[in-house]
This record gives C-alpha cells, structure tokens and sequence, in this order.
C-alpha cells in the first residue's frame, strides 16, 4: 500500500479542473469530500471509481474525505459488510478523515425533521403506501395531494413525537416533505422523508422505529460534516433539486451548504457493477461467495492477484466525466498486466503434465541450471532450477501430426528446454486406450544453457518442471464470467455466464522455488499468465490463481466472432 497512489495523470477529469477553479477563486478553502456506500454488499470496480475520485482530489488538494457508512436501510445492511467496506477502501490505498456512520446523525436528523414540519415544510401523510404511489402521478400525469397534506403543524408533531415512540406499526404513516404535487420532477412530488420500521439496525439497535429516507440524510450528513463537494452518479442528478430544497429550508440550521455533482457511472465490458445483480450470483451459487476471484469486487479482484495499484491507474486512465460510456475489459486487464510485468518474478510451471524420460541422460544424477527472474530487471536475480533424467511439459507442447509451423515437439523435432538443453523427441508412449503416456527424448549435452556450439537453431523453447522436484498444485484457471460485452443489459444475466469461466487444473507441476507466503505473492509462470496463490493453499497441495493471462485472448475472439 503506498501513499502515491495518485489521479494526478487523469486524462480527463471535470472535477478535478472544477475543485481547482473552486480552490483559485477563493470559493473553496479546505476541500472536503465523502464516500458514501451503503453496507448491503461488498464494493467493486464501480465503487473504486468513487474511491479514486474522492480520496483523490481530497489528497491532490490538501483537503480531506470521510468514508460515510450510509445506513438508512437496516433490513439489507450488515456489520460484515461494513468491515468489507473499511479493508476494501484501506487495501486500495486511501486513508480516511473519519469514518462516520450515516445513523450516527439520526438525533440530529430528527431535530431537523421538526424543523421543517414547524416551519410547515413537512406533514405526516397517513395514508397508505399504495394510495401514495398511485397519487403520486406518472412522468406524463401530475400528481394529487394527499388529503392529509394541510394537517397542522400540532397535528404533525403529536403524530411524529408518537411515530418515533413506537406508538405505530410498520406504514402507519410516513412524514413527507411539502413540496409540490405537481412538479415535472417526480423527486420533488412531496417526497417521503421518514418511515416506521420495527427493525433493529447493526450501529443503532433497538433505539430506532423511524428512519430517514436516503434523500433526506444524504445532504444534510453532507452538511454536517463540513462536505464542499458532494460527488455522486448521474441517477442522482434528479435529485439535486429535492437535495437542494433539504438544505435550503434547512440553512439557517446547517452548520454548512455542501453542493452536489454528478459524474458517470463506470460500466465496464464483460461484468456487472450493481450489488443486487451480484448479491444475485452469489445467493444462486453462480460464483462461491462475494470473493470469488472471478466476480469484480475489490475482495474478488485481491484474491485473483490484481494489486490496488493497477486498479487505481486503471482508474485514472479512463478519467471522470459526465457521459455514459462503456469501458472495455481490455483496459483494466491492461493495466493489470503492465503492473504485474513489473513486479512479477518468473517461475516455471505444468498445468497440463505430460512426462518426457531423457533416455540418454544418467538416471539418478540431478544438476542445477541458472534460471533469470525477471528478464527486463536483473535486481530480482536468479534462482537454481533442478533438472534430472524424467521431466514434465505441457501437453499443448507436443503434437502427434504437427504441421510444418509447430515449433514445439513433435517425434523427430528438436526444442530448447528453456534455460536448460535442447531435446529431440524420439518416440511416443501410449497406454492401451491409445492415449499419451509420456515421451521418450534425447539430449543435447552441448546445449547445456541454451545454445549448442554448432549453432543449428531451433527455435521453439518450452517450459519444463524436474519430475523428481515437482510440487503437486492446483491451478484454477480463470476467466471472464461472462461471454457478453453488456450482461447486465440482457433479459436474464444468467444466460451469459461464461461455462468456462474456472477451468480447475488439479495435477499442477511447480518447480521447487514457488513460495507459499502469508502475503501472496504474485508470479508470472512463463508462456502462462500471471498466477498468486490462494487462500484455500495448504502446504501439501498450493492453490494457484491465474489472475490474467499474457495476452489478451479476447480481443482475437471478437475480432474474427
Ligand atoms: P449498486 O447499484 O452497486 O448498489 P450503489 O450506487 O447503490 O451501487 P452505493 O453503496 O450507494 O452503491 O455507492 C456508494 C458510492 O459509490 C455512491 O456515491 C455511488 O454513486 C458510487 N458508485 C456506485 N457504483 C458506481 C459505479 N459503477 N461507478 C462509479 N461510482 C459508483
Ligand atoms: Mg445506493
């Protein structure tokens, strides 16, 4: 985790240059900002949008940004999701101010809930919830007003000050703000800004049967807190006037008048960013929980090996504006792979196994062969890799018919063992089925390295694990979840999942020097991907992620699809 974490390189951020200009005139002495969610699912790609934006203009500008648990709803919230929350936005790197709760405010919610029924801008409605609905008019049709709207103000606090008591049931009644029935904006139809709910709440347990409504505690926490920039996506943009009208009645109450601002939603090829679809996928077993590496959150995307620092230069790659677009997929795996090819030191490893016996090398004798690291960083070193007479590589590698370009084995053909000797694969051993078995090769005890003295090329050069050395692994080789560039546009988002999105490799050969660590490490495994190890790793039998592989594979499939 390092504190560069920055947005500084966005290509293009609006709000950014708005802060700036706010900064310049004077407007805005100390930034503030907040990143609110609410704790009814885990954080994803979509979130660290917001994460990036708000901590990062926060920091760019010397100011500060809270993380606010938004916490109106307590039937779907939880304390595990909160918890998610705080190691999710900690993981990528940011640093919190403070870390309120939105039910932290609830006393001074409902002091301002009072405010605005004496002033005659709020009215409990006492109708019920499908009477509202209905009267609350369509996008063509005005609505009506409720026959309770002129109750007065008496009336209004004696049901309120009750209603909070606990003296109602659930849908009794609601408190609306008294705005306009016939707004063109549907937010602005007397809104509801309170509701009864006989539900215990994870921060606030049992002291609450009434509750805000997240349009009515969203700006006034904003105002409480000091916010100067309320940054939120263009479905809010809506709501602005309902925000406005909150905290305009409110003015002379608030110890601050915070301005909100809209930006677009990322939507990203190929994946969801919405916590009910995803809470989908997991309560219908489509993935194994909210951490599965395939799903988009930020817990998934950890334990598929991406690093927070990829994910915030994806995020500042594709900047912040305000029209909705669709990212690609390859963007994000980009920056994935140019972060790991940095940092990933080289291993060698056998998904698929198909053992090769060197007939001509000494049975029992094992040698060492120097192995480089990182080919483009010589500070990561080498490493000794054993090598002995039975060895596997993968069965991709060799082809009983092959055509005249394989480079790789084939009876008659020679390849380079990568750091080691050149092979020529003399004969093929097959079981009763008719299937492989092994390969039986010889070697060059000249090419030892690499090259032979002769110089005769060759020029294909596989990967190989010692047999006698190998560590037995399993490898789940993993992939889009979905087929469809928009799954979440379809009727049904099942019916694009990816069969082949987990393809699990159960007979894995390691080379000895893959290290198991409290803290995985991420490695490339060489012609393969980027792997890390995974949580469900014990020391007889690693676990190994594919986190991406080498080259987008996808891009072929849908050039020529
Ligand atoms: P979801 O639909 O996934 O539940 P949400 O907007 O309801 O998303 P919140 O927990 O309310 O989730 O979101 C917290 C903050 O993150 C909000 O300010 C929201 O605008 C922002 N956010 C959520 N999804 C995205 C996204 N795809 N791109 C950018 N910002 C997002
Ligand atoms: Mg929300």
């Amino acid at each position: 985790m390092s504190d560069s974490n920055s947005v500084e390189n966005d290509a293009s951020n609006f709000i950014r240059d708005m802060i700036a200009a706010d900064i310049k005139s004077g407007k805005t002495k100390k930034v503030i900002t907040r990143f609110p969610p609410e704790p009814n699912g885990y954080l994803h790609i979509g979130h660290a949008k917001s994460i990036c934006l708000n901590f990062g203009v926060a920091r760019e500008f010397d100011g500060f940004c809270n993380l606010r648990v938004d916490d109106t709803n307590p039937e779907k919230e939880s304390v595990e999701y909160v918890n998610s929350i705080r190691r999710d936005v900690e993981w990528l790197g940011f640093t919190w101010h403070s870390n309120p709760f939105a039910s932290d405010y609830f006393d001074q919610l409902y002091e301002y809930a009072l405010t605005l029924i004496k002033q005659g801008d709020a009215y409990v409605d006492s109708q019920s919830a499908d009477e509202i609905r209905v009267k609350r008019g369509t996008l063509k049709q005005p609505g009506v007003d409720s026959p309770y709207r002129n109750r007065s103000v008496e009336e209004n606090m004696k049901i309120f000050t009750d209603m909070k008591a606990g003296e109602y049931t659930d849908g009794k009644h609601v408190l609306r703000a008294k705005i306009d029935m016939q707004s063109g904006n549907i937010n602005m139809r007397d809104p509801i800004i309170y509701r009864i709910r006989h539900v215990t709440h994870h921060n606030t347990g049992d002291q609450w049967c009434i509750y805000p409504l997240y349009d009515f505690t969203h700006g006034l926490s904003d105002a409480i807190e000091g916010v100067t920039h309320s940054l939120c996506t263009l479905e809010f943009e809506d709501h602005r006037p309902l925000y406005d009208w909150i905290l305009d009645k409110l003015i002379n109450d608030i110890p601050s008048r915070p301005e909100q601002t809209e930006f677009a939603r990322l939507q990203l090829e190929y994946s969801l960013t919405s916590k009910r679809k995803l809470n989908q996928l997991v309560v219908d077993k489509h993935v194994n929980g909210w951490d599965d590496p395939r799903m988009l959150t930020i817990t998934g995307m950890r334990r598929r090996g991406f690093t927070p620092e990829s994910i915030v230069t994806f995020c500042s790659m594709i900047g912040v504006t305000k029209k909705d677009s669709q990212i690609e997929m390859g963007v994000l795996e980009n920056a994935l792979r140019d972060d790991l090819n940095r940092r990933a030191e080289r291993r060698m490893a056998v998904v698929n196994p198909l053992k090769v016996i060197i007939e001509n090398y000494p049975q029992d004798q094992t040698e060492m062969v120097t192995g480089v690291n990182h080919p483009q960083n010589p500070d990561y070193g080498t490493r000794e890799i054993p090598f002995s007479r039975e060895i596997y590589i993968e069965r991709d590698d060799f082809m009983e018919d092959a055509p005249k370009k394989f480079f790789r084995l084939s009876v008659g053909r020679e390849v380079r063992l990568r750091f080691a000797y050149y092979i020529t694969c003399k004969e093929v051993i097959k079981n009763e089925a008719g299937e492989i078995e092994s390969l039986v090769c010889s070697y060059d005890p000249e090419s030892r390295g690499g090259s032979s003295p002769d110089g005769r090329k060759v020029r294909g050069t596989i990967h190989w694990v010692s047999a006698r050395h190998a560590v037995n692994a399993r490898v789940n080789l993993y992939d889009r979840l979905f087929t469809s560039p928009n799954p979440g546009a379809a009727a049904d988002f099942h019916q694009a999942l990816n069969p082949d999105s987990n393809i699990v490799m159960d007979n894995a050969k390691f080379e000895p020097a893959i290290e198991l660590t409290d803290n995985p490490i991420a490695y490339q495994f060489e012609r393969l991907g980027y792997f890390i190890s995974d949580y469900d790793s014990t020391n007889d039998k690693p676990v190994f992620n594919r986190t991406m592989t080498l080259r987008d594979s996808w891009a072929k499939i849908e050039q020529s699809g």
